[in-house]
């Protein structure tokens, strides 16, 4: 066929010339009146997009390096965007009158169809001769040249804006110099930039949402420069104030009804909202993500599932008002006990907007955090043992006792368990067990808090009363048991045994009473007590200010003396007759020269025994 031809002229490209630029020269150099007639001489495809399969050939047949090619042809997956295929401007040209100036001939960053701009030049490009009004065609005469004759250098040059400069370096992959959109470009420029920018534009830049077009991401690419340059000014709109802008365009679009009806977040999150957060993940965009969550999160009212999750890690603020169904969903509770808890005053909530058709309440975010806190700490009582390590009939009296403290449940919000502050149970074993060394468990000469139940007394109020004690501060913990428990914090065994195995001041008896309970003369009992053998002391606050004995005095006068009537009356016999024999065995009597109240001391009878035999 046509390959390996002789050509007269083998131009090499201009830097960054584009391929129909690079073509019409090359026809040009070989005597040929354009670059359509060039490529019909070598039966190849005219496409101002050729396809990528042509450039091999043209590679052969005009004897250029492919990578050469490469370099200036549109591509499905182009080194950088302004070669990309889809949206390589086909009818007509752009130009940058300065660019001419130093070179006539076209650059392939102005192929692009969101190319606007010279970024060398801050200059607008041009689509249209001045001189006679048409577009310049890719085929005309010479790049500097319209095909009316006009010399395009002559073009007069307006200064681009900022963002038109910005895209068009961005085009070529350039960092832009000032750059005004908020992309991270630390690891360079993304080959999809173009494809970003466009879809910003077509999600995002609706003015009215309302007349927004169902398909708003497939919006036809621009087709002059002056309708790319307006489709661009979207950008300068969203990204005024960063993030307001941007923020509001989000905003407007959650609130659209896309559906037609009043769906969840999750539903309402549209084409959009794939276009950011699936399509399009190069870290160069995290701005627009973090953006786009914080605005998302802030309107939230659904369930958090998985997607609202990821959108929540992103976001750097958090939701500022929950309605009352949403922070029942936050708590993990019924929102219909969470409601009452509104209704009755114990949880804060706010009516906004008195106009709107339905008062809806709201909760902020720092009570549900106190309502979250409240739900965490607050435990029931059977929690509460279990977090003392001691058992119910224990956990009684530690709460009789004062140790442990009930919150009034009235006052407490709807969303505890139970009305015991787990911090305060960690304060009470903290202070049980800090201080103190471990002990052996084993030994017996300590008892742990677990073990002090009713198997101890008969006396509720002595066992009280010793946790009481605990609880002022008067009785201590010696040790603990290793366990990390405040039921394992030991106590001296002689000490509880003083505190819970006594009588309780009800067991005082009068004069009269130990009089009758033992038999003898009122009389007797006094001359007991004035000799000091029976314990007894007055009791102030009484009538009569009485004298009373102990029952636990009693006891131990008893088990030491025995008074000589009621022997006599066990033996059946006479006190002259007791005292007779007691006096043959040489069993000291004591008080005989009191006429009532003899009294033998019951290990003398013993020891008078024992000599005996
Ligand atoms: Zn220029
Ligand atoms: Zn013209």
């Amino acid at each position: 066929m046509t390959e390996a031809l002789n050509w007269i002229g083998r131009p090499d490209p201009f830097p960054n010339e584009g391929l129909a630029s690079f073509l019409r020269h090359f026809a040009r150099d070989n005597f040929m009146a354009s670059r359509r007639a060039l490529l019909q001489a070598i039966d190849t495809s005219h496409a101002i997009r050729m396809n990528a399969d042509q450039l091999g050939k043209l590679s052969r047949i005009l004897g250029v390096e492919h990578s050469v090619l490469v370099q200036m042809a549109p591509s499905d997956a182009p080194l950088v965007p302004s070669l990309r295929r889809v949206l390589t401007r086909t009818r007509t040209e752009a130009v940058c009158p300065q660019c001419l100036k130093e070179a006539s001939y076209s650059r392939r960053a102005w192929s692009h169809v969101l190319a606007t701009a010279c970024s060398d030049h801050s200059l607008q490009l041009v689509d249209q001769c001045p001189g006679c009004g048409a577009g310049l065609r890719h085929d005309r005469p010479a790049a500097h040249l319209c095909d009316c004759g006009h010399d395009l250098r002559s073009a007069p040059v307006v200064a681009s804006g900022a963002h038109e400069t910005e895209v068009a370096a961005l085009l070529e992959r350039r960092v832009p110099a000032q750059p005004v959109l908020p992309l991270d470009l630390s690891d360079g420029v993304p080959p999809d930039i173009d494809l970003f920018l466009l879809g910003l534009i077509n999600h995002f830049g609706f003015e009215d949402i309302a007349v927004r077009p169902a398909k708003a991401g497939k919006t036809p690419a621009p087709r002059s420069v002056t309708e790319a340059r307006e489709r661009l000014s979207v950008l300068t709109r969203l990204s005024a104030d960063w993030p307001i802008g941007f923020s509001g365009a989000v905003a407007d679009l959650m609130r659209a009804p896309e559906h037609n009806t009043p769906a969840s977040v999750s539903r309402r999150l549209g084409t959009w909202y794939k276009f950011l957060f699936r399509q399009f993940r190069h870290s160069a965009y995290k701005a627009f993500h973090v953006a786009a969550a914080n605005s998302i999160v802030k309107m939230h009212e659904g369930p958090i599932d998985a997607r609202m999750r990821d959108l929540h890690a992103l976001a750097t603020v958090k939701k500022e008002w929950f309605t009352v169904a949403e922070a029942a969903r936050e708590l993990g509770m019924r929102s219909e006990r969470l409601a009452a808890g509104v209704d009755d005053g114990r949880i804060r909530a706010s009516t906004p907007n008195a106009g709107t058709l339905y008062r809806q309440r709201f909760l902020h975010r720092a009570e549900v955090d106190r309502l979250r806190e409240i739900r965490d700490d607050f435990c029931d009582e059977s929690a509460a043992a279990d977090i003392l390590g001691v058992p119910h009939s224990v956990f009684r009296i530690l709460k009789e006792a004062g140790l442990v403290q009930m919150v009034n449940d009235a006052a407490l919000p709807p969303v505890a368990r139970g009305c015991i502050s787990r911090s305060d149970l960690q304060a009470l074993a903290t202070r049980l067990l800090a201080q103190w060394p471990a002990l052996d468990p084993s030994t017996s000469d300590h008892v742990a808090l677990r073990d002090l139940n009713l198997r101890r007394t008969t006396d509720r109020q002595r066992l009280v009363g010793l946790f009481r004690a605990v609880a002022e501060g008067s009785l201590s913990p010696i040790g603990h048991d290793g366990t990390g428990l405040a039921g394992g914090a030991l106590f001296s065994k002689v000490e509880v045994q003083a505190r819970v195995a006594s009588f309780s001041i009800a067991a005082d008896l009068t004069v009269q009473q130990v009089s009758d309970l033992l038999g003898v003369h009122y009389d007797a009992v006094k001359v007991w007590v004035d000799a000091g053998l029976l314990r007894a002391r007055r009791v102030p606050d009484r009538q009569g200010r009485p004298l009373v004995i102990e029952l636990r005095d009693l006891v131990g006068f008893l088990l030491e003396f025995t008074p000589l009537s009621s022997l006599a009356a066990q033996m059946g016999s006479s006190s002259r007759g007791i005292t007779d024999t007691l006096a043959r065995k040489q069993v000291p009597v004591m008080g005989l020269d009191a006429t009532r109240g003899v009294l033998v001391r019951i290990r003398d009878m013993v020891r008078a025994e024992g000599s005996m035999s």
